[in-house]
């Protein structure tokens, strides 16, 4: 008797646990890997030696919109999305899973392109949802063979890992985000707090010397403030730094830096922007505060005329000063402002 030969039953049952092997080794390896990017290069590596999955797509909720993870072969693309083709609008609505046959497809919505191709043969579409809320949804497809019973099971099992697998290291990257802005910030008026607003102008100022851009920074204080807080309170006080600090900000472009200095000092960073540029910005900001008195307290409302004091300082070429001197010398610019009588702005 041949003892080589193996029984039908025996080559099937050898097949399956491949095919185990080949999940769990995938389960594990994501379970170690903290970066979405490799995960979903290894699934879309491996998803095919145990659940005949060649392509696949999963939409996970990310920020105001979705993270779009498409696998085709052997590669994995990843995109943040704020709308969603039909295809995945249409399934996230309805939440149901579903088994598509490409071929059989008569209406709309139609799979996504790398969904669709000729020897697809099923598309096994699947929402992974957590106490109502749908945290996951998976479009995997197969080519030649449709999916058999286990397949579907494979599927189920692994999509499921993989989605709570990604939504828990994005839900660890926004806490990490919120706990890094939250000890950068202000409490008072949102702004960056002393320590931020240095370290941006500290690395900007390296960079600017590096590329030989220029750089301009602009110090402001808000003029006469403890009269303010004297003569109408110091919640008062605080309700036009809120208001100050606000109308700083709508009015710094999103590429420049905005900081609360000190008590009722503001240090903003433009780069790049050179001296040319930097007397226009500053006299931009002294005129929305200056121009428009700021509303305090209620029934009746008061009008208070509040003013600040600006002083510059700018860099060019290759030079690097240290940031000290930089900040004294728009400091001495903002000195000879309040000494010329406030409500000015001195290039410095
Ligand atoms: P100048 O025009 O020369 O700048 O005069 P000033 O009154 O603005 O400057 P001074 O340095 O004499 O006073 C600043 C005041 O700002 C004193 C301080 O109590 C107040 N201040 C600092 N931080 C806060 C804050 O968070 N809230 C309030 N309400 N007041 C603050
Ligand atoms: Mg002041
Ligand atoms: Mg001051």
């Amino acid at each position: 008797m041949d003892t080589n030969l193996t029984s039908p039953w025996q080559e099937r049952t050898t097949q399956q646990l491949v095919r185990y092997e080949a999940v769990f080794k995938l389960l594990d390896e994501i379970q170690q890997t903290e970066s979405i990017e490799e995960i979903a290069r290894r699934v879309a590596r491996h998803w095919k030696y145990f659940a005949n999955v060649t392509c696949w797509r999963l939409l996970l909720p990310k920020d105001e919109g979705f993270q779009v993870i498409d696998g085709a072969r052997g590669e994995a693309h990843l995109a943040n999305v704020r709308t969603l083709d039909a295809w995945d609008a249409w399934h996230l609505s309805h939440q149901k899973p579903r088994l598509v046959r490409p071929a059989e497809l008569i209406e709309p919505p139609f799979p996504p392109e790398h969904l669709a191709g000729k020897a697809i043969t099923d598309i096994q579409v699947l929402p992974f949802v957590r106490l109502g809320q749908c945290t996951g949804l998976l479009s995997a497809a197969a080519r030649h063979e449709p999916f058999n019973e286990l397949d579907v099971k494979f599927i189920r099992l692994f999509g499921s890992h993989l989605t709570d697998r990604l939504s828990s290291i994005e839900l660890r990257r926004q806490a990490m985000n919120a706990l890094v802005d939250k000890a950068s910030r202000d409490a008072l008026t949102g702004l960056l707090n002393r320590g931020a607003i240095i370290e941006r102008l500290d690395t900007q100022l390296a960079h600017a010397a590096a590329c030989g851009e220029p750089l301009s920074i602009i110090l402001a204080d808000i003029d006469f403030f403890k009269v303010i807080n004297d003569s109408h309170g110091h919640l008062t006080g605080d309700e036009v730094l809120r208001e100050v600090s606000r109308r700083l900000r709508a009015h710094t472009f999103s590429s420049d830096s905005l900081g609360r200095y000190g008590g009722e000092e503001f240090l903003f960073v433009l780069y790049p922007c050179g001296a040319e540029d930097v007397e226009q910005a500053a006299e931009r900001l002294r005129r929305i505060i200056a121009e428009n008195p700021i509303k305090i307290g209620a029934e009746p409302p008061q009008a208070l005329t509040v003013t600040i004091s600006l002083g510059t300082a700018s860099i060019r070429g290759h030079a690097r000063p240290r940031l000290e001197e930089l900040i004294k010398r728009a400091d001495d610019a903002l000195y000879q402002s309040k000494g010329a009588g406030r409500n000015r702005v001195t290039i410095g």
